[in-house]
């Protein structure tokens, strides 16, 4: 995963904490992408964003003790802050930290297969809170094998592979992968912190996040198609393969060559 990047500006000086506290916000946010598919470290990486993002207006507050003109700039995007969901839930309990029970209720997933990029087909199937990716598809695979419809409707065929899909939700943001929550709390605290540093007089932060993933390819865990087909259905398709280019290589007439 790549590292926070600095900032294209060496100076910042004044604000530097209140910045230092935002790029630790951003090695959070990898954090979390990293460990989506296994919840506890997702659960552990999310808690560290939330800590260390709602550290960042106070701090910054605090860097602009003598600075009530730049404070008077940026009241906006404290406002704007102030606004935004989680900084909401922030505000409401100030311990606000997201517990496994929170996770239960909402957050849910499915099965089916890509082909190259695309989704081919995508069915519900419960992916438990408490469980990773690797676990829930593996009584994916179990329930494959006994029932033949699910398998027929949902387990890849020649030319696609299997997959799960996963969303992290709790009722305080509903239809907001925890994701994304944490992505737009970055983006808003980067705003607040990029008003600052212009009305210092300084150049611009980079608020593009190039080095972030996109939560659609995140959500989704690919599985191996050989390992399906000799799991559920007792086929090796490498070895039918290699027969089958054997069979075509023998009774291929030389005039085909
Ligand atoms: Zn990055």
């Amino acid at each position: 995963m790549d590292q926070p990047r600095k900032t294209s500006s060496p100076r910042h000086g004044t604000i530097e904490s209140s910045i230092d506290r935002w790029q630790e916000c951003h090695w959070h946010l990898h954090q979390m992408e990293m460990h989506y598919h296994n919840p506890e470290p997702f659960r552990y990486s999310l808690n560290s964003f939330i800590r260390a993002a709602k550290e960042v207006p106070g701090i910054l507050q605090a860097d602009l003790q003598n600075h009530a003109q730049v404070r008077a700039q940026v009241a906006t995007e404290f406002e704007i802050l102030n606004q935004n969901t989680l900084f909401v839930a922030l505000k409401k309990r100030r311990d606000f930290l997201v517990h496994r029970g929170m996770l239960e209720p909402q957050s849910n997933g499915s099965v089916g297969t890509t082909e190259g990029h695309q989704i081919k087909v995508a069915i519900p199937f419960p992916v438990f809170p408490h469980e990773s990716s690797d676990e829930a598809y593996e009584r994916y695979i179990a329930s494959c094998r006994t029932n033949k419809i699910l398998r027929q409707l949902s387990g890849p065929d020649s030319g696609s592979g299997p997959a799960i899909w996963r969303t992290w939700l709790i009722p305080q943001f509903p239809g907001h992968d925890l994701l994304e929550v944490a992505f737009e709390a970055w983006l808003l605290t980067g705003r607040l912190l990029c008003a600052a540093v212009v009305a210092l007089g300084e150049p611009p932060l980079d608020l593009e996040l190039l080095c972030r993933h996109s939560v659609n390819d995140i959500q989704i865990k690919r599985f191996n198609r050989r390992d399906f087909f000799l799991r559920v259905d007792g086929i090796d398709i490498e070895e039918e393969a290699r027969r089958y280019r054997e069979f075509f290589d023998k009774h291929r007439k030389p005039s085909d060559s």
